[in-house]
């Protein structure tokens, strides 16, 4: 699809200042002529490619990540169909550094790098005015909405309104990944103060300084903006995203089952990480229904996950409860068990009855896991011990850690290989490096949202569906997992490469697409080809001809 976002009228600087229409040195003599361009730009007129070319030599140029993501979001504000061309041409490249690990760097510094706003900023204030805040966005046709409040912004913790680069970042790969078109995407921060003191105290932060609302006057906002939404635009999809573990569960508890919604650290992660157990079952020739896992933190992801293979093995034919007696968690206290008095309610079901253990090392020799998964932010914590007791009780013993950004991850890609004499198969949330250990090269999988959620939001779109629901996040596991070749196994390699991403993109939302019209929740009739019509709403980030 093109563009297709008429000019408005729009001509001279206004043009050039719009970064939807922007084509910078590429307008043609005849557009700098009819749209009031005449001496507003250089004389040498460029085609995309030089300009692609150009911009693809700066970044590389940029002496380090951050300099980079400043350049290239300083890029999307200023010609956005190039943004992308440089950013899905170069994926690989691209997307650490428009996403984690560098996105983290990005939030905690933002207040300093912070140039021009992008999306809404709502905060307390605006009680009762939420509808004005709706009403001044630009774009009529919203259907993806990021929202954080960033009280947990990756595994950095508070960053309060700075944590707006994750909607950013996030809708960037909506457009990037699945072809979602730029002005299809709202990021919205939600800024109900911080109790990160040092940013409250810094007279730079660009949002509250106050501490965090805990009263109902937080649910009351969230409230204002759903209904706000709905009024306005009718037909979007509000995705909540780094949001602290309480209010992730209970918003979305209290939402998923009245609006179209999802929680990407919850259901998201789930899709990814039960993907990668499918392909990693693939390299261990086991059944997902033999598995006991064994979770590290206890959180939206954690608990996102075990919701998800409970759902997988419920496809499987195995009970929901001795389902959940497949997944153990490990958080802060020790093993989730019946007998602590401390669990909040996301974790009771998964306390199952056992003696206490104090710390993850014995719970492994305990439980005698198959796949461990780290969720817990805490770096270093599968530790030398653990992956060899691990790699003692299990001729493939599968190690996802998961902990974002980079300095989290619970192990890295070499200690996991290394510890395992090989024989691991390894996964993270930030990207390793491929690691060659006595000759044989291992490539670490990078269990990374993007290959589940862009999928999943076109899908919802494309059918205009009205919920979004865990067996949509169930059939884009299996797609992904089914994208996975045996050349790629045959590396290591649990996800397809991401220069696949599209295609991967596409298939998701098209098997989201069936369960929306199987489930009679999507509100339109059924296209006779649904794959031709998902794929005529995929963004091409090509310049089209204005006059
Ligand atoms: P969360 O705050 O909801 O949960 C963290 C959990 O870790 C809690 O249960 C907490 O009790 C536990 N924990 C904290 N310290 C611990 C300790 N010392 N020992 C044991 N458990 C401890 O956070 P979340 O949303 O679940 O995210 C957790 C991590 O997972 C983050 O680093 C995040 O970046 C990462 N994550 C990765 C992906 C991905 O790879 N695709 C997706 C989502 C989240």
């Amino acid at each position: 699809m093109k563009t297709n976002i008429a000019l408005h009228g729009k001509r001279g600087t206004d043009l050039l200042h719009d970064p939807l229409l922007n084509k910078g040195t590429a307008f043609t003599a005849v557009e700098r002529d009819a749209l009031g361009l005449r001496g507003l730009l250089p004389a040498h007129i460029n085609s995309q490619n030089e300009q692609l070319a150009k911009v693809l030599f700066t970044v590389r140029h940029k002496p380090t990540d951050l300099e980079k993501y400043i350049y290239l979001i300083a890029l999307q504000e200023r010609n956005e169909n190039l943004f992308y061309r440089l950013v899905m041409e170069h994926i690989d490249e691209m997307m650490p550094l428009i996403y984690t690990p560098t996105v983290g760097q990005a939030c905690q510094k933002f207040a300093h790098i912070f140039r021009r706003p992008r999306g809404l900023f709502i905060s307390l204030l605006d009680l009762g005015h939420v509808r004005e805040c709706l009403a001044n966005w630009p774009y009529e046709n919203v259907r993806m909405i990021v929202i954080t409040d960033g009280e947990r912004i990756l595994g950095l913790g508070d960053l309060g309104a700075n944590g707006m680069g994750i909607p950013v970042g996030k809708l960037s790969l909506y457009t990037a990944c699945a072809g979602v078109h730029p002005a299809q995407c709202l990021p919205v921060m939600f800024d109900v103060g911080t109790n990160n003191r040092t940013l409250c105290d810094d007279p730079e932060y660009i949002g509250l300084h106050r501490e965090r609302e805990r009263s109902p006057l937080y649910d009351e906002l969230v409230k204002e903006f759903v209904v706000a939404v709905q009024e306005k635009f009718p037909k979007a999809c509000i995705q909540f995203e780094d949001f602290g573990n309480a209010n992730a569960f209970r918003l979305l508890h209290e939402y998923r089952d009245r609006i179209c919604t999802f929680n990407d650290d919850i259901q998201g992660t789930a899709g990814v990480t039960v993907a990668g157990i499918y392909s990693a079952l693939r390299l261990t020739r086991g059944r997902i229904a033999d598995q006991k896992f064994l979770f590290f933190g206890a959180g939206e992801a954690g608990i996102g996950i075990g919701d998800l293979i409970v759902e997988a093995l419920k496809a499987e034919g195995v009970a929901e409860n001795a389902a959940r007696k497949q997944c153990w968690f490990v958080d802060s206290k020790g093993l989730v068990v019946r007998a602590r008095t401390d669990l909040v309610a996301h974790k009771l079901r998964f306390a199952h009855e056992h003696a206490p253990v104090a710390n993850f090392l014995g719970a492994v020799e305990a439980l005698r896991p198959t796949m461990i998964i780290g969720v817990s932010g805490m770096p270093q914590t599968f530790d030398e011990p653990v992956v060899r007791a691990m790699a003692r009780l299990n001729e493939r013993p599968v190690i996802f850690a998961l902990s974002n950004p980079t300095s989290k991850a619970e192990c890295t890609a070499e200690q996991a290989y290394q510890w395992t004499h090989g024989r691991g198969i390894f996964a993270s949330g930030s990207p390793f490096a491929p690691v060659t250990l006595n000759g044989v090269r291992h490539e670490p999988g990078q269990g990374n949202n993007s290959y589940i959620f862009p999928g999943v939001g076109l899908g919802v779109i494309a059918t205009s569906a009205a919920r979004v629901t865990d067996e949509m996040f169930f059939v884009a596991a299996k797609t992904l997992a089914k994208l996975v070749t045996e050349e790629d196994l045959a590396h290591g390699r649990i996800y397809p490469e991401l220069k696949r991403i599209r295609e991967v993109s596409g298939a998701i939302a098209i098997a989201v697409a069936e369960v929306a019209f199987a489930r009679g929740l999507a509100r339109m009739i059924r296209p006779a080809n649904l794959q031709a019509h998902i794929r005529a709403q995929m963004y091409q980030p090509e310049y089209e001809d204005y006059v």
